[in-house]
């Protein structure tokens, strides 16, 4: 079930080509029980993360949910730790108290992430599980990262 859902995110990573080069192509889907709410990929450079995309959209008027709602989220690599051209994604999950959980695909191999995004989440108390779908990911990702 749950690779299902990262499956639906890569699908979502493979949309943001060409516009958001040099950045990733990332794909990220929020879930609600066992239904996709929430849909995102990285946008130009300055603009979403996949991550701030989908976010964007739970927090939009568009869905009407409970306050005691709780969202999975899936995401295709390890959401940024620093603050590029735009706020570090993993600081604004760790802020969302709406997102209990995070499905990561891949590390960011990037040295200044690679692992701390992770730990961003961690400490905010998030539950993070990392390697879902991992070669299937990988298989496509990888030949934007490190560039
Ligand atoms: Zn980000």
């Amino acid at each position: 079930m749950h690779e299902i859902f990262m499956l639906a995110a890569l699908a979502e990573s493979k949309k943001a080509l060409p516009e958001c080069l040099p950045n990733p192509p990332v794909g990220c889907v929020i879930v609600n029980a066992e239904e996709i709410v929430a849909r995102g990929y990285t946008q130009a450079p300055g603009k979403h993360h996949a991550e701030a995309e989908a976010l964007s959209q739970i927090q939009g008027k568009a869905f009407k949910f409970l306050d005691s709602t709780f969202f999975r989220m899936y995401v295709t690599m390890e959401p940024c730790s620093f603050h590029g051209r735009t706020p570090a994604c993993a600081k604004t999950i760790a802020e969302n108290s709406r997102i209990s959980e995070i499905y990561v695909s891949i590390l960011d191999p990037d040295p200044r992430n690679n692992g701390r995004g992770l730990n961003i989440l961690k400490e905010a108390g998030k539950k993070v599980y990392l390697g879902l779908c991992a070669t299937e990911v990988k298989s496509f990702l990888y030949q934007y990262l490190l560039k």
